[in-house]
Protein backbone atom coordinates (compact mmCIF):
# COMPACT_ATOMS: atom_id res chain seq x y z
CA UNK A 1 0.00 0.00 0.00
CA UNK A 2 0.98 3.74 -0.94
CA UNK A 3 0.93 5.45 2.46
CA UNK A 4 1.37 9.48 1.41
CA UNK A 5 -2.50 10.01 0.95
CA UNK A 6 -3.10 7.76 4.27
CA UNK A 7 -0.63 9.58 6.36
CA UNK A 8 -1.30 13.07 5.15
CA UNK A 9 -5.18 12.67 5.73
CA UNK A 10 -4.45 11.63 9.50
CA UNK A 11 -2.21 14.56 10.09
CA UNK A 12 -4.66 17.11 8.69
CA UNK A 13 -7.94 14.92 10.25
CA UNK A 14 -6.62 13.40 13.42
CA UNK A 15 -8.52 13.88 16.76
CA UNK A 16 -7.13 15.90 19.54
CA UNK A 17 -6.39 12.69 22.54
CA UNK A 18 -4.30 13.64 25.43
CA UNK A 19 -1.54 10.64 24.68
CA UNK A 20 -1.14 11.81 20.74
CA UNK A 21 0.39 15.00 22.60
CA UNK A 22 3.50 13.03 23.64
CA UNK A 23 6.56 11.19 23.16
CA UNK A 24 6.89 9.98 27.04
CA UNK A 25 6.74 5.92 26.73
CA UNK A 26 5.37 5.93 30.36
CA UNK A 27 2.30 7.83 28.70
CA UNK A 28 1.77 5.66 25.99
CA UNK A 29 1.79 2.63 27.69
CA UNK A 30 -0.88 3.79 30.40
CA UNK A 31 -2.93 5.09 27.45
CA UNK A 32 -2.55 1.60 24.96
CA UNK A 33 -3.70 -0.28 28.47
CA UNK A 34 -6.69 1.72 29.14
CA UNK A 35 -7.93 1.65 25.20
CA UNK A 36 -7.96 -1.62 25.28
CA UNK A 37 -12.11 -2.66 25.50
CA UNK A 38 -12.45 0.71 26.08
CA UNK A 39 -13.70 3.76 23.95
CA UNK A 40 -11.45 6.89 23.77
CA UNK A 41 -13.93 9.35 25.29
CA UNK A 42 -14.62 7.14 28.65
CA UNK A 43 -10.51 6.38 28.90
CA UNK A 44 -9.43 10.26 28.76
CA UNK A 45 -10.25 11.43 31.74
CA UNK A 46 -9.26 8.30 33.84
CA UNK A 47 -5.86 8.72 31.46
CA UNK A 48 -5.25 11.93 33.12
CA UNK A 49 -5.97 11.41 36.71
CA UNK A 50 -4.02 8.38 36.79
CA UNK A 51 -1.11 10.20 35.72
CA UNK A 52 -1.31 12.81 38.41
CA UNK A 53 -1.44 9.75 40.96
CA UNK A 54 0.77 8.27 39.30
CA UNK A 55 3.37 10.00 37.64
CA UNK A 56 6.23 8.08 37.29
CA UNK A 57 6.90 4.07 36.62
CA UNK A 58 8.59 4.52 40.15
CA UNK A 59 5.61 5.70 41.86
CA UNK A 60 3.24 3.21 39.78
CA UNK A 61 5.52 0.66 41.34
CA UNK A 62 4.80 1.27 44.91
CA UNK A 63 1.60 2.07 44.79
CA UNK A 64 -1.25 0.55 46.89
CA UNK A 65 -3.19 -2.12 45.17
CA UNK A 66 -6.51 -0.46 46.46
CA UNK A 67 -5.47 2.84 45.32
CA UNK A 68 -5.47 1.64 41.83
CA UNK A 69 -8.24 -0.34 42.23
CA UNK A 70 -9.69 2.86 42.92
CA UNK A 71 -8.20 4.91 39.99
CA UNK A 72 -8.91 2.10 37.52
CA UNK A 73 -12.70 1.96 39.13
CA UNK A 74 -15.49 1.90 36.00
CA UNK A 75 -12.83 1.10 33.01
CA UNK A 76 -13.57 -2.69 33.74
CA UNK A 77 -10.82 -5.55 33.37
CA UNK A 78 -8.82 -4.72 36.89
CA UNK A 79 -6.35 -7.44 35.87
CA UNK A 80 -4.58 -4.61 33.57
CA UNK A 81 -3.99 -2.37 36.24
CA UNK A 82 -2.53 -4.85 38.63
CA UNK A 83 -0.33 -6.01 35.52
CA UNK A 84 0.83 -2.82 34.93
CA UNK A 85 2.24 -2.71 38.89
CA UNK A 86 3.72 -5.62 37.90
CA UNK A 87 5.24 -4.23 34.86
CA UNK A 88 5.98 -1.12 36.44
CA UNK A 89 8.13 -2.97 39.19
CA UNK A 90 10.33 -4.75 36.61
CA UNK A 91 10.69 -1.89 34.56
CA UNK A 92 12.25 -0.48 37.88
CA UNK A 93 14.48 -3.95 39.01
CA UNK A 94 15.62 -4.69 35.33
CA UNK A 95 15.92 -1.52 33.08
CA UNK A 96 16.81 1.47 35.57
CA UNK A 97 12.92 2.67 36.04
CA UNK A 98 12.55 3.04 32.49
CA UNK A 99 10.24 1.25 29.92
CA UNK A 100 12.45 -0.47 27.11
CA UNK A 101 12.73 0.56 24.03
CA UNK A 102 12.03 -2.47 21.63
CA UNK A 103 9.17 -4.36 20.68
CA UNK A 104 11.12 -7.68 21.55
CA UNK A 105 12.20 -6.54 25.59
CA UNK A 106 8.15 -4.63 25.72
CA UNK A 107 6.97 -8.34 25.51
CA UNK A 108 8.85 -9.53 28.09
CA UNK A 109 6.48 -7.03 30.77
CA UNK A 110 3.41 -8.55 32.42
CA UNK A 111 0.24 -7.29 30.15
CA UNK A 112 1.65 -6.00 27.41
CA UNK A 113 1.23 -8.57 24.26
CA UNK A 114 2.14 -7.81 20.58
CA UNK A 115 -0.57 -5.07 20.00
CA UNK A 116 0.73 -3.17 23.10
CA UNK A 117 4.77 -3.55 22.22
CA UNK A 118 4.33 -2.35 19.04
CA UNK A 119 2.08 0.63 19.45
CA UNK A 120 5.11 1.44 22.69
CA UNK A 121 7.78 0.93 20.12
CA UNK A 122 6.84 2.42 17.13
CA UNK A 123 4.76 5.64 18.66
CA UNK A 124 7.87 6.18 21.43
CA UNK A 125 10.80 4.79 20.06
CA UNK A 126 9.93 4.87 16.09
CA UNK A 127 10.81 0.71 15.97
CA UNK A 128 9.76 -0.40 12.80
CA UNK A 129 6.91 -2.98 13.91
CA UNK A 130 3.18 -3.45 13.47
CA UNK A 131 0.69 -2.61 15.44
CA UNK A 132 -2.34 -4.68 15.13
CA UNK A 133 -5.66 -4.05 17.25
CA UNK A 134 -9.38 -3.85 15.98
CA UNK A 135 -8.93 -1.21 13.74
CA UNK A 136 -6.27 -2.47 11.80
CA UNK A 137 -7.38 -5.73 11.65
CA UNK A 138 -10.78 -4.94 10.20
CA UNK A 139 -9.15 -1.83 7.52
CA UNK A 140 -6.89 -4.52 6.34
CA UNK A 141 -9.46 -7.65 5.78
CA UNK A 142 -11.21 -4.82 3.74
CA UNK A 143 -8.06 -3.26 1.86
CA UNK A 144 -6.71 -7.03 1.18
CA UNK A 145 -9.54 -8.97 0.64
CA UNK A 146 -8.71 -11.27 3.61
CA UNK A 147 -11.04 -14.15 3.73
CA UNK A 148 -10.12 -15.19 7.00
CA UNK A 149 -12.50 -15.31 10.18
CA UNK A 150 -11.41 -12.20 11.86
CA UNK A 151 -11.42 -13.39 15.20
CA UNK A 152 -8.31 -16.35 14.58
CA UNK A 153 -4.82 -16.25 14.81
CA UNK A 154 -4.70 -17.29 11.27
CA UNK A 155 -6.49 -13.86 10.36
CA UNK A 156 -4.68 -12.25 12.82
CA UNK A 157 -1.00 -13.34 11.74
CA UNK A 158 -1.62 -12.89 8.12
CA UNK A 159 -2.69 -9.17 8.54
CA UNK A 160 0.45 -8.71 11.14
CA UNK A 161 2.54 -9.81 7.76
CA UNK A 162 0.64 -7.59 5.64
CA UNK A 163 0.88 -4.24 7.40
CA UNK A 164 4.83 -4.94 8.10
CA UNK A 165 5.33 -5.34 4.11
CA UNK A 166 3.46 -1.68 4.37
CA UNK A 167 5.69 0.02 6.75
CA UNK A 168 6.76 3.23 5.80
CA UNK A 169 10.20 5.21 7.61
CA UNK A 170 7.33 7.35 9.26
CA UNK A 171 5.89 4.04 11.11
CA UNK A 172 4.66 6.06 14.66
CA UNK A 173 2.35 8.23 12.43
CA UNK A 174 1.54 5.00 9.85
CA UNK A 175 0.38 2.83 12.57
CA UNK A 176 -1.43 5.36 14.06
CA UNK A 177 -3.19 6.78 11.12
CA UNK A 178 -4.11 2.81 10.55
CA UNK A 179 -6.09 2.87 13.72
CA UNK A 180 -7.59 6.20 13.45
CA UNK A 181 -8.56 5.17 9.70
CA UNK A 182 -10.27 2.09 11.10
CA UNK A 183 -11.56 4.64 13.92
CA UNK A 184 -13.33 6.91 12.17
CA UNK A 185 -13.63 6.00 8.49
CA UNK A 186 -13.45 2.28 7.92
CA UNK A 187 -16.10 1.69 10.51
CA UNK A 188 -18.19 -1.58 11.19
CA UNK A 189 -21.66 -2.41 10.88
CA UNK A 190 -22.49 -0.87 7.22
CA UNK A 191 -21.19 2.78 8.00
CA UNK A 192 -18.04 2.60 5.91
CA UNK A 193 -17.54 6.19 4.83
CA UNK A 194 -15.65 5.15 1.72
CA UNK A 195 -16.84 8.42 -0.62
CA UNK A 196 -14.02 10.19 1.96
CA UNK A 197 -11.74 7.66 2.50
CA UNK A 198 -7.88 8.30 1.74
CA UNK A 199 -7.07 4.97 0.38
CA UNK A 200 -10.00 3.54 -1.57
CA UNK A 201 -8.24 4.09 -4.80
CA UNK A 202 -6.33 1.08 -3.17
CA UNK A 203 -8.88 -1.16 -1.65
CA UNK A 204 -9.90 -4.23 -2.88
CA UNK A 205 -13.42 -4.78 -0.86
CA UNK A 206 -14.15 -0.95 -1.79
CA UNK A 207 -13.50 -1.91 -5.62
CA UNK A 208 -15.53 -4.99 -6.01
CA UNK A 209 -18.61 -3.83 -3.63
CA UNK A 210 -17.94 -6.48 -0.64
CA UNK A 211 -17.45 -3.67 1.80
CA UNK A 212 -20.04 -5.43 4.06
CA UNK A 213 -18.90 -8.55 4.00
CA UNK A 214 -15.72 -8.04 4.76
CA UNK A 215 -14.54 -8.70 7.31
CA UNK A 216 -15.34 -12.02 8.34
CA UNK A 217 -16.56 -12.52 12.28
CA UNK A 218 -17.53 -15.78 13.00
CA UNK A 219 -18.34 -16.00 16.77
CA UNK A 220 -19.27 -18.97 18.98
CA UNK A 221 -18.66 -17.66 22.05
CA UNK A 222 -21.60 -18.44 24.42
CA UNK A 223 -22.19 -16.50 28.12
CA UNK A 224 -22.60 -18.83 30.95
CA UNK A 225 -25.12 -17.62 33.07
CA UNK A 226 -24.75 -17.16 36.87
CA UNK A 227 -27.44 -15.82 39.23
CA UNK A 228 -26.63 -14.34 42.05
CA UNK A 229 -28.72 -12.47 44.99
CA UNK A 230 -26.91 -9.19 46.34
CA UNK A 231 -27.24 -8.38 50.06
CA UNK A 232 -26.68 -4.59 50.73
CA UNK A 233 -26.72 -4.79 54.62
CA UNK A 234 -26.32 -1.38 56.29
CA UNK A 235 -26.09 -0.30 59.96
CA UNK A 236 -25.43 3.42 61.46
CA UNK A 237 -24.56 4.80 58.55
CA UNK A 238 -22.28 1.76 57.60
CA UNK A 239 -22.24 -0.67 55.14
CA UNK A 240 -20.71 -3.85 55.33
CA UNK A 241 -18.37 -5.27 52.50
CA UNK A 242 -16.12 -8.40 51.87
CA UNK A 243 -12.97 -8.65 49.15
CA UNK A 244 -13.01 -11.03 46.53
CA UNK A 245 -10.43 -13.60 46.04
CA UNK A 246 -6.67 -11.73 44.69
CA UNK A 247 -7.38 -14.38 41.35
CA UNK A 248 -10.18 -15.26 39.10
CA UNK A 249 -13.01 -12.06 37.98
CA UNK A 250 -13.16 -8.84 39.48
CA UNK A 251 -9.98 -10.06 41.99
CA UNK A 252 -9.63 -8.29 45.28
CA UNK A 253 -12.39 -5.59 44.25
CA UNK A 254 -14.99 -4.76 47.04
CA UNK A 255 -18.57 -6.43 46.88
CA UNK A 256 -21.75 -6.69 49.34
CA UNK A 257 -23.02 -9.98 50.09
CA UNK A 258 -23.46 -12.22 47.28
CA UNK A 259 -25.34 -15.18 47.35
CA UNK A 260 -25.60 -17.76 44.63
CA UNK A 261 -28.84 -17.88 43.21
CA UNK A 262 -32.00 -16.20 43.46
CA UNK A 263 -33.39 -15.48 46.46
CA UNK A 264 -36.96 -13.56 47.54
CA UNK A 265 -38.12 -11.10 50.09
CA UNK A 266 -39.47 -13.90 52.47
CA UNK A 267 -36.08 -15.61 52.17
CA UNK A 268 -33.91 -12.32 53.26
CA UNK A 269 -36.76 -10.96 55.76
CA UNK A 270 -37.45 -7.28 56.10
CA UNK A 271 -35.51 -5.64 53.50
CA UNK A 272 -36.19 -3.21 50.89
CA UNK A 273 -36.10 -4.63 47.10
CA UNK A 274 -33.54 -2.90 45.37
CA UNK A 275 -34.50 -4.39 41.77
CA UNK A 276 -33.49 -6.54 38.89
CA UNK A 277 -29.55 -6.32 37.05
CA UNK A 278 -27.61 -8.06 34.21
CA UNK A 279 -23.87 -7.57 34.16
CA UNK A 280 -21.73 -8.38 31.01
CA UNK A 281 -18.35 -9.90 31.14
CA UNK A 282 -16.63 -11.67 28.01
CA UNK A 283 -18.19 -14.77 28.90
CA UNK A 284 -20.18 -14.89 31.71
CA UNK A 285 -23.63 -13.02 32.28
CA UNK A 286 -24.40 -12.14 35.97
CA UNK A 287 -28.55 -12.08 36.60
CA UNK A 288 -28.51 -9.98 40.13
CA UNK A 289 -31.19 -9.27 41.78
CA UNK A 290 -30.38 -6.58 45.04
CA UNK A 291 -32.52 -6.24 48.57
CA UNK A 292 -31.16 -4.02 51.20
CA UNK A 293 -31.68 -5.11 54.66
CA UNK A 294 -31.37 -2.76 57.93
CA UNK A 295 -29.13 -3.87 60.78
CA UNK A 296 -29.31 -1.96 64.33
CA UNK A 297 -26.37 -3.98 65.51
CA UNK A 298 -23.48 -3.84 63.27
CA UNK A 299 -22.74 -7.73 64.08
CA UNK A 300 -18.95 -8.63 62.83
CA UNK A 301 -19.18 -11.36 60.12
CA UNK A 302 -15.85 -13.28 59.33
CA UNK A 303 -14.40 -11.83 55.97
CA UNK A 304 -16.99 -8.65 56.23
CA UNK A 305 -15.86 -5.41 57.12
CA UNK A 306 -17.92 -2.39 58.15
CA UNK A 307 -17.03 0.86 56.40
CA UNK A 308 -18.83 4.13 56.16
CA UNK A 309 -20.30 5.69 52.94
CA UNK A 310 -17.57 7.70 52.54
CA UNK A 311 -14.58 4.80 52.33
CA UNK A 312 -16.54 3.35 49.55
CA UNK A 313 -16.57 6.57 47.84
CA UNK A 314 -12.60 7.24 48.57
CA UNK A 315 -10.54 4.11 49.38
CA UNK A 316 -12.51 0.02 48.45
CA UNK A 317 -12.27 0.10 44.71
CA UNK A 318 -15.99 -1.77 43.66
CA UNK A 319 -16.79 -3.27 40.63
CA UNK A 320 -19.29 -1.28 38.03
CA UNK A 321 -21.55 -4.42 37.89
CA UNK A 322 -22.52 -3.57 40.87
CA UNK A 323 -23.41 -0.35 40.64
CA UNK A 324 -26.77 -0.28 40.48
CA UNK A 325 -26.66 -1.20 44.05
CA UNK A 326 -24.14 0.89 45.31
CA UNK A 327 -25.92 4.24 43.62
CA UNK A 328 -29.29 2.64 45.81
CA UNK A 329 -27.04 2.84 48.57
CA UNK A 330 -26.04 6.85 47.72
CA UNK A 331 -29.64 7.40 47.89
CA UNK A 332 -30.63 5.13 50.98
CA UNK A 333 -28.31 7.53 52.69
CA UNK A 334 -29.10 11.06 51.47
S1 LIG B 1 -12.44 2.27 0.88
FE1 LIG B 1 -13.99 1.84 2.40
S2 LIG B 1 -13.64 -0.29 2.97
FE2 LIG B 1 -11.81 0.39 1.89
S3 LIG B 1 -10.43 1.06 3.50
FE3 LIG B 1 -11.56 2.86 2.82
S4 LIG B 1 -13.35 3.00 4.18
FE4 LIG B 1 -12.47 0.93 4.40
Amino acid sequence: MNSENLISWYLENKRELPWRNTSNPYHIWISEIMLQQTKVEAVIPYYERFLELFPTIEELSQASDDSLHKAWEGLGYYSRVMNLKKAAIQCVELHHSLLPKTRDELLTLRGIGPYSAGAIASFAYHEKVAAVDGNVLRVYARLYEVEENILSDVCRKKITKLVEQDLPNDVANFNQAIMELGACICIPNGNARCNICPISSQCLAYEKGRINELPLRITNTKRRIEKHSVLVHVCNGKVQIQKRPSIGLLASLYVFEMIEGHVSKKDVGKSTYLGKHNHLFSHIEWKLKGFLIEHEQCDEKEGYIWVHLSEIQNIYPMPIALKKYRDALYEYYE
